[in-house]
């Protein structure tokens, strides 16, 4: 499901700063090589994480979900000078595809993947975290945001991808499957989490952009 009408979308993309080539690159072969292209930011979002990432100028962000590296090079744009991007996935059949295209992109010397389940590797990687982009398995989020929340420094933010999840947030509650729960749950969470403010972005598949106070 597309929010906007197909034609205003294309306004819209036709009104932000295009892909780079290696961004172009790899949004290609994710979609001729790789399972479920679409969980790939694309051109929007890509742009939409870089803007924000070149705002906030970070010195460490974790990313969780991967996939093939499209949003990390995205957000890895705004790191600040000496700044990390530190990115988990639990699937290795992607590592080296990964690893390729953020040499291609030359962050090989900020972006530092795990591979493994984010609910064990998380808790191993202590920073202080200027940026996190929640993005894998959905059942976790609010698993995910309880780890991190407490740890963070006052003015860090969060960004979890795919709240809206085609738009059957709105759906009745009892009707909904697992993950469609678990996102309503998360979304929840943080509209009354008093630690946090929150600004749901109807981006794409909607983005929950979140300041710890
Ligand atoms: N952030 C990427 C898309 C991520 S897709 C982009 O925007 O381009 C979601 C990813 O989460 C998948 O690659 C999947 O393997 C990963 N994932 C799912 N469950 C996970 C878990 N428990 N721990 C770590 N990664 C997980
Ligand atoms: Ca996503």
């Amino acid at each position: 499901m597309e929010f906007l009408d197909e034609e205003l979308e294309n306004y819209v993309k036709n009104h932000c700063t295009p892909e780079n080539e290696v961004l172009k690159e790899l949004n290609r072969e994710t979609n001729l090589k790789v399972l479920q292209p679409r969980m790939l930011s694309g051109h929007l979002q890509g742009r939409v994480l870089s803007m924000f990432s070149k705002m906030i100028q970070p010195k460490r962000i974790l990313e969780i979900g991967t996939y093939t590296g499209y949003s990390a090079i995205c957000m890895a744009e705004g790191l600040s000078e000496n700044g990390e991007l530190h990115s988990i996935d639990i699937n290795e059949e992607l590592h080296e595809f990964c690893k390729k295209y953020i040499e291609k992109a030359g962050f090989q010397n900020q972006i530092r993947l795990y591979v493994g389940d984010a609910i064990d590797i998380i808790p191993q990687i202590k920073q202080d975290w200027d940026l996190v982009f929640i993005d894998a398995d959905k059942e976790n989020y609010s698993n995910y945001y309880q780890l991190l929340i407490d740890k963070l420094p006052s003015g860090a933010f969060i960004i979890a991808d795919n709240v809206l999840w085609s738009g059957k947030v709105i759906n009745d509650y009892k009707k909904l499957d697992e993950e469609t729960k678990a996102l309503v749950d998360f979304n929840k969470m943080v509209q009354n989490d008093a630690r946090v403010e929150n600004v749901l972005f109807p981006v794409r598949d909607g983005l929950m952009v979140i300041r710890k106070i």
